[in-house]
């Protein structure tokens, strides 16, 4: 049986003629899945109680549902784990912004791209998630909160370019103005760097930010970090999201996990600057002058995860790269950690509790 969310309207009006209903029953049935949210078939008043009866015989509906919400008692971020239909586990993160709500959310069960300093990754991937499994981590999250979500990030567990076609379903889902109706432009979608898939999203007009996990000026350094450094080394990865600047004309952050010893010297910072300056102002004969790419670098201090030995450098150390940054014209910030009180490593929430019912079950 199919989950009734993963119908887009067309979609939607399609199956209501193979049921032989009227095709504006579609229209109802959507604003009830997308617009108010609802968690059940009896919700929607507005059918009949036959039509809501044929609904459940053909159609799956389901909401992920919360087996531990911490929250932080500092500003306000929660952390949601969220077992999914066929008991998957999976992590959404909320944080309160002064530019309004933002959800944090994963586009896969694990990851397979193995970047040494995250948690996600440590099983390998287990499954993608479907359309409708990322937008409702977000529709759950407003219906618990009674708060409208304004910002969605792509940057929990899972690489959202790995699972393109689910991917490009939710953006144009969550962007309908028939639905939740968040603007592209409050969407970010975080990627390692996959090349292939990243020239794809680049022609498929949409205004989404791209963040990019850098963590290296250098392939070398990228690639012990970074498996998938690889397989696409700078050279190849950065002119893809030049391209990606060039057919959207949205921002780009590069995103800076900072680990101790091993990229955080003020050489590497240097390094990050050429690189980044060279990027932004197209190459050779334009050096200095900003062709209007606007960039910036997020500084991350790593978290450090049990079963890797990475550590986080001091925070000082952290803001003499910055300096170096912005001295040569990059513009970087350290993230803010939200939810200190409760903070981990991006999927290290989800490892704990996995881990607690592995105890008691054994
Ligand atoms: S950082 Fe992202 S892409 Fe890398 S392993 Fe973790 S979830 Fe996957």
């Amino acid at each position: 049986m199919q989950e009734i969310r993963e119908l887009s309207l067309p979609e939607l009006r399609e199956k209501m003629r193979e049921l032989s209903e009227k095709p504006f029953r579609a229209e109802q049935i959507y604003s009830w899945l997308h617009e108010r949210l609802c968690a059940s078939f009896d919700e929607m008043s507005n059918l009949s109680l036959p039509l809501r009866e044929k609904l459940r015989e053909h159609f799956r509906l389901f909401l992920p549902e919360p087996v531990r919400i911490l929250s932080s008692s500092l500003d306000g971020t929660r952390k949601f784990i969220f077992r999914l239909e066929d008991g998957h586990i999976i992590e959404s993160v909320f944080m309160r912004y002064r530019h309004g709500n933002t959800v944090c959310i994963s586009s896969q069960v694990g990851c397979r791209m193995g970047c040494r300093f995250c948690a996600s990754t440590l099983e390998g991937l287990a499954r993608n998630l479907s359309a409708a499994e990322m937008l409702t981590q977000v529709y759950q999250i407003q219906r618990l909160l009674g708060e409208r979500i304004s910002n969605v990030v792509v940057m929990g567990s899972g690489e959202p370019l790995d699972n393109y076609e689910n991917l490009t379903k939710f953006v144009r889902m969550i962007s309908d103005e028939r639905g939740l109706h968040l603007s592209q432009r409050n969407l970010t979608v975080s990627t390692c760097g996959l090349v292939p898939e990243l020239l794809r999203l680049s022609e498929e007009g949409f205004q989404l930010t791209l963040a990019l996990s850098l963590h290296a000026p250098k392939d070398e350094i990228r690639r012990r970090l970074m498996p998938i450094a690889a397989r696409y080394p700078l050279s190849e990865l950065l002119p893809a999201v030049r391209h990606y600047f060039e057919r959207t004309g949205r921002r780009v952050s590069f995103e800076y996990s900072v680990v101790r010893d091993l990229n955080d010297t003020k050489e590497e910072a240097e390094a990050l600057s050429t690189l980044l300056k060279k990027l932004r102002d197209g190459g050779e004969g334009s050096a200095g002058q900003q062709k209007g790419f606007p960039l910036h670098v997020n500084l991350i201090p790593v978290n450090p995860i049990r079963e890797r030995s990475w550590e986080r450098p001091e925070r000082r150390r952290i803001e003499d790269f910055q300096h170096v940054l912005e001295k040569n014209g990059i513009s970087a910030t350290i993230r803010r950690e939200m939810g200190a009180d409760i903070s981990g490593a991006c999927g290290q929430l989800r490892r704990d509790y996995l881990g607690e019912k592995r105890c008691e079950t054994n």
